[in-house]
């Protein structure tokens, strides 16, 4: 018979959350202070005090919830314990520290490339300014200078570590095959060939 009784107002107590904005999904536990006994609440429902006094000055009454507590058949005060707190703290952990290990994993790679271009004799000149680019709003560039200077990659500080990878895997094809840099052009920096990859 309490099954049955604390089945059915758990139900209602779950159908009157889903219209409480941004918590459908999520309640906390609330624990009887007189009786101990365990129930849920949903994340803003503090319920009414039967006496209609004042609840105590106390920064602690955040989290108590006057509830119907089924063991002793009358509402109670009951302490909430912030479940809902722990899991979006805990989610927030994790997707941070999964992003932090992705942003690693992807610098590390970007180095090792850039270690094979430098083994290669190429020289990376990495984390230019936008007005250092030769072409603006540039993330990678590729240049090939007709001179002792060769083939040279540059990048834009601004650049993210998936542009700059993909501009690495860019400036690998063309290192293989240099005619993709287009025609030489002659200016005061000598006589190049070049690409610029953009954002
Ligand atoms: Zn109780």
């Amino acid at each position: 018979m309490r099954r049955h009784l604390a089945r059915s107002h758990l139900g209602s107590a779950v159908s009157r959350d889903h219209s409480a904005p941004g918590n459908q999904r999520f309640r906390n536990r609330a624990l009887c202070c007189i009786c101990g006994q365990l129930r849920t609440v949903g994340q803003y429902y503090r319920g009414k005090n039967p006496s209609n006094e004042p609840m105590p000055d106390d920064p602690g009454v955040r989290w108590c919830a006057w509830l119907r507590c089924e063991h002793c058949r009358e509402v109670t005060l009951h302490a909430v314990l912030a479940d809902n707190l722990n899991h979006r703290w805990g989610s927030a952990g994790c997707d941070r520290e999964r992003s932090n290990r992705l942003r690693d994993r992807s610098r590390r790679r970007i180095q090792r490339r850039l270690a094979g271009f430098a083994a290669e004799g190429i020289a990376v000149i990495e984390k230019l300014s936008s007005e250092e680019m030769q072409v603006d709003s540039a993330t990678l560039e590729v240049v090939e200078y007709d001179d002792p200077r060769g083939m040279e990659i540059r990048i834009s500080a601004a650049a993210t570590p998936e542009q700059v990878l993909h501009g690495i895997e860019v400036a690998e094809d063309v290192i293989d095959e240099p005619d993709r840099l287009g025609a030489w052009m002659r200016t005061d920096r000598g006589r190049w060939r070049g690409l610029a990859l953009r954002a």
